[in-house]
């Protein structure tokens, strides 16, 4: 391994000469080829499809220098690597736009220890969950990208929200000059602090519109707005063209890859591995893009031992890697972690699609059958392919019995998310009796879900308020309420408005009228 400075910097200069662009194409149509910034605009492949990277490139920072970086420039050193038709300036503008102060800590990303294991703190953004990570800079993506490639018009986000998406979303293009951002919500179906955290968003460009229906109802009506060609031709007129901001959005699950980078260098930094040595992570699943950035680390170089994919009781990945089978028919089950409850993971179709050996054929077979049958069985030479891959879940008494055990054993206290992946790598432990060191990916704040964590380490606690709960938590974990439950104790409701399903379209017509 190359450690010298000087040798470092010339091999830099013969890389940058040399580097090929990496281009996407669609997991759905191999005739597909665009640059990163044409696909962040684009969001989803005009044929249904996803964009993926026609070949991978390979990190170009050595591991033992990534221990001396902090995170921003990690952040530079791997997006460069995907993202690259965008200039060196264009790309750390983003990154230091997004990874500021806006987190509560200059580490963005801390790794903290707990027992026996490793945490990788991904809320320490504005809405303490790690929706933040990505919805922090692809904003800034997104509009780099419009310039870049001509698009004139300002960009409208339209997003259907079952409650944490859209709060992200919202503080991540809040006052980003160039964008509107409206969420739609359902108006009964949301719990009161996500709620509240939505209809008490600032910025002039943002409209939180709580719709009379549930989310299903609320994501149809948005396909239904996208799909309107005689709107959209007429909007463009005007001077606005729609955008997503979901999870499928190569410009959500590159920024991704950054913290697997991380968590690995800071884990170098301490002396706990050394580098080339591989480490396990695990990852609480829902849509399949955060472990799916796991997978395209591991891909680019990063020594990744296994990536276990924790589920909760909604267990379809799980049943998925056990048997080649992806089985949505099944009943859908409310937790108490509400960000897992996903019956469709729909970055799964990137894996399906590499592991098929980018074959953009076979990827759309399963996936009409998926939509046909609800689901789909892979050949037994794909199966071989997912050797970095472990399903495991919890179920709900799991959960809770994995934070009360490791707050009585280590005084730490973790969400139930978090929790769902803590409690299947115990069983994995068991299983596998694994050598290397494991990373838990913990992906909300505790106190975004205080009263399940509460009443997990006390089942006396059910009975007392939301916000006693949160002064509670506080004493027992020595750990500062964030502002994010701050704020929305007495912050004023800037938002509104309600509307029926057959009205969607008039209010968001509304809104880009008045402005
Ligand atoms: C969205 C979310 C997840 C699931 O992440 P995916 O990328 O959809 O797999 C897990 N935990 C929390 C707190 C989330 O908000």
């Amino acid at each position: 391994m190359i450690t010298f400075g000087v040798l470092d910097e010339h091999l830099e200069t013969i890389n940058e000469v040399t580097m090929t662009e990496i281009r996407y194409t669609s997991t759905r149509d191999a005739n597909i080829e665009i640059s990163a910034s044409q696909a962040i605009i684009k969001g989803l492949s005009d044929d249904g499809g996803l964009f993926v990277p026609t070949q991978f490139p390979r990190l170009d920072t050595s591991l033992e220098e990534f221990a001396d970086l902090d995170y921003r420039e990690t952040a530079y050193r791997v997006m460069k690597l995907f993202l690259s038709d965008f200039t060196e300036e264009e790309l750390r503008t983003c990154i230091n736009n997004a990874y500021d102060s806006k987190f509560d800590t200059p580490e963005i990303a801390p790794l903290m220890e707990a027992g026996g294991s490793y945490f990788l703190e991904l809320f320490h953004g504005r809405t303490i969950a790690f929706k933040d990570m990505a919805l922090s800079i692809l904003p800034h993506l997104l509009i780099t990208a419009a310039k870049k490639n001509n698009v004139k018009e300002e960009i409208v986000i339209l997003t259907a929200t079952s409650g944490d998406t859209g709060k992200a979303a919202l503080a991540g293009f809040a006052g980003v000059k160039g964008t509107r951002i409206i969420v739609f919500f359902p108006k009964d179906g949301v719990s009161p602090v996500q709620k509240k955290q939505m209809v008490t968003q600032k910025g002039d460009n943002t409209f939180v519109v709580g719709v009379d229906g549930n989310f299903d109802d609320c994501q149809t009506g948005v396909k239904n707005i996208f799909n309107n060609k005689e709107l959209t031709d007429r909007l463009i007129q005007k001077g606005f063209r729609f955008s997503s901001a979901n999870s499928i959005n190569i410009g959500r699950l590159i920024p991704q890859v950054v913290y697997y980078v991380y968590a690995y260098s800071r884990l170098v930094k301490s002396g706990s591995i050394k580098p080339g040595e591989k480490i396990d992570f695990c990852v609480p699943t829902g849509n399949f893009g955060n472990i799916l950035a796991g997978y395209y680390a591991k891909l680019i170089g990063l020594p990744v031992n296994k990536l276990i994919c924790a589920s909760n009781e909604n267990k379809v990945l799980y049943d998925f890697f056990e048997s080649g089978v992806y089985d949505r028919n099944r009943k859908f089950i409310l937790t108490s972690s509400p960000s897992m409850d996903i019956l469709i993971s729909s970055n799964l179709e990137r894996l399906i699609y590499h592991i098929a050996g980018d074959n953009a054929g076979a990827n759309s077979r399963y996936m009409q059958e998926l939509s046909q049958e609800g689901k789909y069985a892979i050949e037994d030479d794909m199966r071989g392919r997912l050797v970095d891959f472990v399903g495991f879940y919890a179920d709900e008494a799991e959960t809770a019995g994995k934070i009360r055990s490791l707050y009585e054993e280590s005084g730490y206290i973790i969400d139930t998310h978090t929790a769902v992946a803590a409690a299947s790598y115990d069983k994995y432990r068991q299983s596998y009796n694994p050598k290397v060191p494991a990373v838990i990916v913990s992906t909300a704040s505790p106190y975004k879900f205080s009263r399940s964590v509460m009443t997990a380490i006390d089942k006396s606690n059910e009975a007392k308020g939301d916000f006693e709960l949160i002064d509670e938590m506080s004493a027992l974990s020595g750990v500062g309420i964030p502002d994010a439950i701050e704020e929305i104790r007495n912050a004023e409701i800037r938002h509104k408005t309600e509307c029926r399903v057959d009205e969607m379209q008039a209010v968001a017509e509304g809104f880009l009228e008045k402005c």
